[in-house]
């Protein structure tokens, strides 16, 4: 049978390799690292002795492509989360502390509860969510939120950890679209989830075994460095060893970061702005407040620090949008971040002023910017050549750079070859653009 070929082993690969196999098509996955997940994964750090993940990710239960795959590689007991929505946060400038708690049915009558929403933010606010984005180059951020509590303490934290865009930029059509499949669906649809142990352990390793359970032959450390193109298919994958022949009937998963994927086919149009995320881990154990430990994490506001996630044996802080943090350097960013972590965790004395062992873990290139310029730039997964599909969350997934819109855009690419659309079915984008298809 026709074998289909994928190229990287992120979530948006490992998402085409799963759904490939599971519609019966033999695989290879060629990866160009030793592991798997790609900017999603786990090491062992032998500084500080703890196993990390490169960086927090969250998921919510709403995000429905992700617990599919998650359900196909058998790993739904390997995540975590509460078993009601809660949402603890801090303002770092005031001191106050208030919890979201959204009930867990459609019908949102938590809004009814002053001491279960937004502080100072009323119910006609909260439910005005819902025209988000209503043009589709609307921002998050606009003239009338300069003033409102529901956009300083709810929607912007949201939309920068969502889009990892600064809201003066970021597209609300693309937060919308996250906000309509989660908070907007009730409570059932934003319970947050985490991997129990490590982000590899839950979303990487198993999928690994998976496929090599259903016979996938996976190459580690295979980089593919070109495409050879004739007649508008690909006929082999060149490595820096000898080229993989691409028989007629196969078919090519290009599931790279989009400046690979640049380089790699010829004519296409990519994303070329991104931003960045800070995650510093300090290897420190804390005893937070009941709302902080039945959530697992705390929201910041006003502060750098953005998100603090209690792990087994270390806290672990994420600042998204970061771009102009990057360049500081480890030491004073962590101080920094710490200093922030005290007050918010109300920690006094030696605990305050002592800063635990840390890491800093700087992924310059977390995501593109989910802005109007870039939103352009993203090409759907269908390409000029005939059996060449494009997979990754940097795609036209209508989703900003997530782990929702990785693993769909694998699931959309496999579609895309065991039915490909006939020419009138093709989707529109909401604006033309040069990788319109
Ligand atoms: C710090 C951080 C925090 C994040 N937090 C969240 C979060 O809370 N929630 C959420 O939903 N999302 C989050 N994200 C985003 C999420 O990690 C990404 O959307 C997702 O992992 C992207 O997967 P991908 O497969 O599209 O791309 P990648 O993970 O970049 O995978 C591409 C793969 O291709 C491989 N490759 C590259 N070139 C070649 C080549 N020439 N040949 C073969 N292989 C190649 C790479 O090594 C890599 O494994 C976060 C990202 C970061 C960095």
């Amino acid at each position: 049978m026709s074998r289909i070929h994928v190229i990287g082993a992120g979530l948006a690969g490992l998402s085409a390799a799963i759904a490939a196999t599971g519609a019966g098509r033999p695989v290879t996955l060629y990866e160009s690292t030793a592991a798997g997940g790609g900017r999603c994964r786990s090491y062992f750090d032998t500084e500080l002795g703890i196993r990390l993940d490169n960086g927090n990710h969250l998921l919510l239960s709403g995000n429905k492509s992700a617990f599919a795959y998650i359900a196909a590689i058998g790993a739904r007991d390997l995540m975590t989360g509460p078993r009601n929505p809660v949402f603890p946060f801090v303002d770092l400038k005031t001191g106050r502390e208030w919890t979201l708690r959204p009930n867990r049915g459609r019908f949102p009558w938590w809004l009814l509860f002053a001491g279960r929403r937004v502080p100072k933010a009323s119910m006609r606010e909260h439910l005005d969510i819902r025209q988000l984005g209503r043009e589709w180059d609307d921002t998050v951020m606009t003239e009338t939120m300069r003033h409102s509590s529901l956009y300083w303490l709810l929607l912007e934290p949201l939309s920068v950890a969502a889009l990892n865009t600064r809201p003066h930029e970021a597209l609300a059509c693309l937060f919308g679209a996250v906000l309509r499949e989660t908070l907007l669906k009730g409570g059932k649809a934003c319970l947050p989830r985490l991997p129990k142990e490590g982000l590899s352990e839950a979303l990487v390793d198993p999928a690994i075994a998976t496929l090599r359970n259903r016979g996938a032959d996976i190459r580690f450390n295979r980089r593919i460095t070109g495409l050879t193109i004739e007649n508008a298919r690909v006929t082999a994958l060149e490595t820096t060893d000898e080229p993989v022949p691409v028989e007629p009937a196969d078919s090519v998963i290009l599931a790279v970061p989009p400046w690979v994927a640049g380089e790699l086919v010829p004519g296409l149009t990519v994303p070329n702005a991104f931003e960045s995320i800070l995650n510093v881990h300090f290897k420190t154990v804390v005893k937070a407040d009941p709302d902080i430990r039945e959530a697992g994490f705390l929201g910041l506001v006003n502060g750098t620090a953005e998100w603090i996630f209690l792990k087994p044996d270390h806290l672990s802080v994420t600042v998204s949008a970061a771009n102009q943090l990057i360049d500081r350097s480890a030491e004073d960013l962590a101080n920094i971040v710490w200093r922030n972590v005290a007050k918010a965790l109300g920690l006094e004395g030696a605990r305050e002023t002592e800063m635990p062992p840390y890491r800093v873990i700087k992924e310059r290139r977390a995501t593109i910017v989910a802005n109007v310029v870039q939103e352009e730039r993203r090409p759907g997964a269908r390409t000029a050549f005939d059996n060449l599909t494009l997979a990754g969350d940097w795609t036209d997934t209508r989703l900003p750079g997530t782990i929702e819109g990785a693993v769909r855009s694998g699931v959309t690419a496999v579609r895309m070859i065991l039915s490909p659309p006939k020419d009138g079915e093709r989707r529109r984008k909401k604006k033309l653009s040069p990788n319109d298809n």
